[in-house]
């Protein structure tokens, strides 16, 4: 079924709601603004009712899928339940209302918070200072290397060189490329891990550092970690960690004991703010002792009873981002971590359980390149339904929508061919991950039944098939109604 867009429920002259009469004088705009700026002709903007606008935004609203909605098993991107009294606590009103210019003595309660979450999230990671600057895990990346470059520069060492798994998210070799550093991409051995001897072979005086994912993207614990430390820091260089698995090693062991000198973490995946369609998420960056020098500034403090913003930083990188970061995001994040903090390893627990729990069920009806036992999340193959009846992971992908369900990461990490990663999460019932795997086996099934249905698939979606390139090349956000009518 397809819904008109807003502009076609315009009728000239309707308005959804009427402002009373000016009781200040009326100034013409060209007095204000200057004719030059005045625009000739009004823009075209929708004239609807109220209700006409209710109902279009709540029906749009209503074909989104979100984690609020359905089982959303998206690889990497830890879609877990954002309880709900976390956005209670952000929206009370001494938080949700202060403005960001306020001045720190009369911030103290927003500048505590973010205090008092620094000290959990350096307990919970092993690391000695957080910044609370970046936007997300990709601004963390950056922020971080910023800081190792700035290190590294006050140590007289000029180093060029990155060091990245062939496994990596695409933004670790990104963030490094931005910060105008090398690239150097070291392979992954049989078992899914860092490769040892490449790594030592990669590993030398140029190089800054190594960016490191743990558990990896295959969903595989690094098991040579405190090894891979030791290469590393051996050649001068320091130990970056990808903190977006965070969400298998909670209470468990931490990054700070591992070797890691640096760590983003991505609070919208591990400590259930929202995310996508839900909202910004942030990337605060957690560091070792001798990255705290080089903190963007300004860092929050504590004195006595009183909580300050230090801006007298002389070798901070500086700013990466306006104000304290998503400061909204972090009452969030502390909501959760107040209700979870004791019970943070049985989160993590439960989100490896239940990984092993979905992959026992799926793994008679796919390829696992990396058969291990896994961590929060696993990587399967399609090779399997490719080879023998010409079913691309995609399309296995897409005929899952047709069962109700959000599709996992595919064609991700690049190594595994026709990769589907599926992370559950801990907040998924028993019920769910049965009614998942049901659904996923079934589209296993119909590859040799009713290969054409999977094919062509989704079926029963708001939109079928779409051209995924045309889509992203050609974007037509000026639809019309004549052009509408003429499609
Ligand atoms: C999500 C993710 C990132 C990027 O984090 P954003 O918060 O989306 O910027 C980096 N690395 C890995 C492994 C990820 O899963």
């Amino acid at each position: 079924m397809t819904m008109p867009v807003i502009f076609e429920r315009s009728v000239p002259g309707r308005i959804a709601s009427a402002p009373p009469a000016p009781d200040v004088p009326d100034v013409p705009l060209e007095a204000i603004v200057g004719e030059e700026h005045i625009r000739s002709t009004p823009p075209a903007l929708p004239e609807v009712s109220e209700l006409d606008l209710v109902r279009h935004y709540t029906r749009l609203s209503q074909r989104n899928y979100a984690v609020d909605t359905g089982f959303y098993p998206l690889g990497s991107c830890t879609m877990k339940y954002n309880p709900k009294v976390n956005e209670d606590a952000a929206r009370l009103s001494g938080f949700a209302r202060l403005h960001p210019n306020t001045p720190a003595p009369l911030a103290q309660g927003a500048l505590e918070l973010l205090w008092r979450l620094e000290q959990m999230l350096c307990e919970i990671s092993g690391m000695d200072r957080v910044t609370f600057q970046p936007s997300a895990g990709a601004h963390g990346e950056m922020t971080a290397l910023m800081m190792i470059r700035a290190c590294l520069e006050d140590r007289g060492e000029h180093r060029t060189r990155v060091i990245v798994p062939d496994s990596a998210h695409g933004t670790n070799p990104s963030s490094a490329a931005m910060c105008g550093f090398e690239v150097v991409t070291v392979r992954s051995d049989e078992r899914g891990n860092i490769d040892h001897a490449a790594l030592r072979r990669a590993a030398d005086g140029s190089v800054a550092a190594l960016m490191l994912t743990n558990p990896n993207t295959l969903g595989l614990f690094e098991e040579g970690v405190c090894e891979v430390a030791e290469i590393v820091h051996g050649c001068g260089g320091l130990m970056y960690l990808d903190g977006a698995n965070f969400n298998a090693m909670l209470g468990i062991t931490r990054p700070g004991d591992q070797g890691f000198d640096v760590m983003h973490m991505n609070v919208h995946k591990t400590f259930g703010t929202p995310h996508g369609g839900g909202g910004p998420g942030a990337g605060p960056v957690a560091v070792k002792r001798l990255l705290e020098p080089y903190l963007p500034a300004p860092t929050v403090e504590r004195e006595g009873d009183r909580f300050l913003l230090d801006g007298d930083r002389p070798k901070s990188i500086g700013r990466v981002r306006a104000f304290n970061g998503n400061f909204g995001i972090f009452v969030r994040t502390y909501a959760y971590l107040l209700a979870y903090g004791p019970l943070l390893r049985q989160v993590s627990e439960a989100a490896v359980l239940n990984a092993n729990y979905l992959l026992a069920l799926l793994r008679p009806y796919f390829d696992l390149p990396y058969d291990r036992r896994c961590m929060h999340e696993f990587v399967l193959s399609g090779r399997r339904q490719k080879e023998q009846y010409g079913i691309r992971t995609l399309e296995m992908a897409k005929r899952l929508l047709d069962y109700g369900f959000h599709a996992p990461t595919v064609y991700f990490p690049l190594i595994v061919d026709e990769a589907i990663m599926i992370e559950p999460t801990e907040t998924e019932s028993r019920q769910t991950l049965d009614e998942f795997a049901d659904a996923l086996i079934r589209v296993a099934g119909e590859c040799a039944t009713d290969a054409e249905t999977v094919r062509n698939a989704p079926h029963r979606t708001v939109v079928t098939r779409l051209d995924e390139v045309s889509a992203a090349r050609k974007l037509n956000l000026r639809y019309t109604a004549a052009e509408r009518r003429g499609s």
